[in-house]
């Protein structure tokens, strides 16, 4: 069944007024941020509290997931200043814990992972007490891209499944072994690297392929994971299959803890990068 209607836990108001500050500062430094490519509803509470998600390597991707509203078209050539900005925002906005990702970009031959490394080095160099956490594409499964990213030492790395293997379809280039495999790699070049991942739900899975999903998790050595409810961006976009009620993504959160992973958020607004402090807090990342 597709539902149409959102719930009453699935209320919150955006509210432009408040978007204003932030708006101005990405605007002045030339910066995407995923909290309005993607139209994360999260964003006046983030955006009110200045904290945001940078989108690096420009914001066109060349893949076409079938839920996801980042453009989608012929992809712009690299702004080399980018990594520069994105630590100057960084630095003026006073962040102690910042998440930077981008849409994947197959047209360049790195990746662009040669762009998250130096996005990493600014910030440091910036604002050294701030903690990154890059959030990742699959960089096709190529390890060169993965061992740049890693050797800029970020303090957590993200790459998301999204979805459990059956339903991949809506996930337009992805391959559900080969994102596993750039987890378990990721701990094979570093094991003390903390790693990342997320799950939409209402997306047509079932429960029991959610858990089969986190235990492959596990296996990877991941340790942070997020889940968070599927909201279509648009009519255009993939639809929702199911609301899923909090009190099931607190037994989801509580079930996953029990199963083995450090620190778990899960509700109906979770996005990967929300409250995204808390995960090194709670395992004492430094
Ligand atoms: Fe941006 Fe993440 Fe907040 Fe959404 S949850 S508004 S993507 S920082
Ligand atoms: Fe969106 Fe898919 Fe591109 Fe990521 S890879 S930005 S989810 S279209």
């Amino acid at each position: 069944m597709q539902m149409t209607r959102k719930p009453e836990w699935l209320q919150k108001k955006i509210t432009p007024s408040a978007h204003g500050a932030m708006e101005g500062l990405l605007k002045e430094l030339s910066l995407n941020t995923v909290c309005q490519q993607a139209r994360c509803p999260n964003i006046t509470e983030c955006f009110s509290k200045h904290q945001a998600t940078f989108l690096i390597l420009g914001r066109i991707c060349t893949r076409l997931c079938a839920f996801c509203s980042v453009t989608k078209e012929t992809p712009l050539p690299l702004d080399p200043g980018e990594p520069a900005s994105v630590a100057e925002a960084v630095r003026r906005l006073g962040l102690t814990h910042v998440v930077i990702t981008s849409p994947t970009r197959d047209d360049l031959p790195d990746g662009g992972a040669a762009a998250f490394a130096e996005t990493v080095a600014c910030i440091r160099k910036a604002s050294p007490g701030t903690k990154a956490e890059l959030l990742i594409p699959d960089f096709r499964g190529a390890e060169a891209p993965l061992a740049t990213v890693i050797a800029s030492a970020p303090d957590i790395l993200g790459h998301n499944l999204e979805t459990v293997p059956r339903l991949y379809a809506i996930r337009s280039g992805a391959d559900y072994q080969r994102s596993l495999e750039l987890l378990a790699r990721a701990h094979r070049l570093n094991p003390e690297l903390k790693t990342k991942s997320g799950l939409m739900l209402g997306l047509g899975e079932e429960e029991n392929e959610i858990f089969e999903v986190l235990e492959d998790l596990l296996a990877t050595g991941c340790s942070y994971l997020s889940l968070g409810q599927y909201l279509a961006p648009s009519k255009l976009h993939q639809k929702v299959e199911r609301f899923v009620e909090p009190e099931l993504f607190e037994a989801y959160r509580l079930r996953a803890l029990a199963m083995g992973f450090a620190h778990v958020e899960s509700g109906p607004y979770v996005r990967s990068s929300y409250h995204a402090e808390q995960y090194g807090e709670s395992a004492g990342v430094a």
